[in-house]
């Protein structure tokens, strides 16, 4: 098989053609700029930090920002949380460091350890309070350094499983959270999903055509793959139901505005008086408990 592009012998296929590495590495990196692009993810001079956890995703996000840094005009840097996983948090801020310095991207570590718990103490709804831990460490670092935007690896299928998932649960103001762009307000800084319209096969073998490291086990605690599986079922039966959902769901408006205060021991926007990140440390934390 030959690059469509430029004759070369064939890397692999890139929606429906097939390109040399260097020819891959250049579509790739071109879809995620029109993506960024078409929903003004970033603005000139915005400073952007990446959530970077080592997986296939956050390396093929940091490396395809720092591609475009520089044309698209913005700052960069990366942030990692040590959960405290057993093996797996070690190993996984090893291949963040490597990635880093291979870009030459500052990173920023941030350990949980620090707040007195580690997830592995956590016994229960392991997912939901990793997912707490890291909205708040991720929100609160940025905001304190002066970042404009949370960037972080979500793919195309994580978004569209969230979805199915939490259409499932009634959850459906939900769906206005998982847009391309969101802008921050009072204490939340702005989100934003450069991977949002890229695929877990497009990341991961971008990742192998610029032979960057990156960590391929999973998370001992990562929840089931079903939902998942089922975005990919109706992908087979539907070609384009993955871009279509995710294009519909970038311009749906809601305009219901959130109530929120302010955490009594914090300070950090919540809906209840006490936030969950401070609810979770009061539980976990040994020092505390
Ligand atoms: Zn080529
Ligand atoms: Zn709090």
């Amino acid at each position: 098989m030959m690059c469509s592009s430029c004759g070369k012998r064939a890397f692999e296929k890139f929606r429906g053609r097939y390109y040399c590495r260097e020819c891959f590495i250049r579509k790739y990196e071109g879809a995620v700029e029109s993506a960024i692009r078409r929903y003004r993810m970033v603005k000139k001079n915005e400073r952007v930090l990446a959530a970077l956890s080592g997986g296939k995703d956050s390396v093929a996000m940091l490396m395809s920002l720092k591609s475009l840094s520089r044309k698209l005009n913005f700052e960069l840097e990366a942030f990692f949380i040590h959960l405290g996983i057993e093996d797996y948090s070690d190993k996984s801020l090893a291949v963040s460091q490597k990635v880093s310095s291979i870009l030459d991207v500052e990173l920023n570590v941030v350990r949980i350890e620090d707040y007195g718990f580690r997830i592995d103490d956590v016994k229960r709804k392991t997912c939901s309070v990793c997912g707490n831990v890291k909205r708040y460490l991720f929100n609160r670092f940025a905001r304190e350094n002066r970042f404009d935007l949370i960037a972080t690896g979500h793919c195309a299928e994580d978004i569209l499983a969230n979805l199915l998932k939490n259409m499932y649960s009634g959850n459906l103001g939900w769906s206005e959270k998982q847009k391309p762009r969101i802008e921050g307000y009072d204490r939340m800084v702005g989100r934003i999903r450069p991977l949002y319209e890229m695929s877990e096969r497009e990341n991961l073998l971008y990742v192998l055509a610029r032979e960057l490291p990156f960590v391929s086990e999973e998370c001992p605690h990562a929840p089931s793959t079903m939902w998942k599986e089922i975005v990919y079922d109706i992908e087979k039966r539907v070609p384009g139901y993955r871009v279509s959902v995710l294009r519909n769901l970038a311009r749906e408006r809601r305009d219901e505005k959130t109530e929120y205060r302010y955490c009594k021991k914090c300070g950090e926007i919540t809906t209840s008086s006490i936030c969950q990140f401070c609810r979770n440390v009061m539980k976990y934390s040994k020092k505390s408990g």
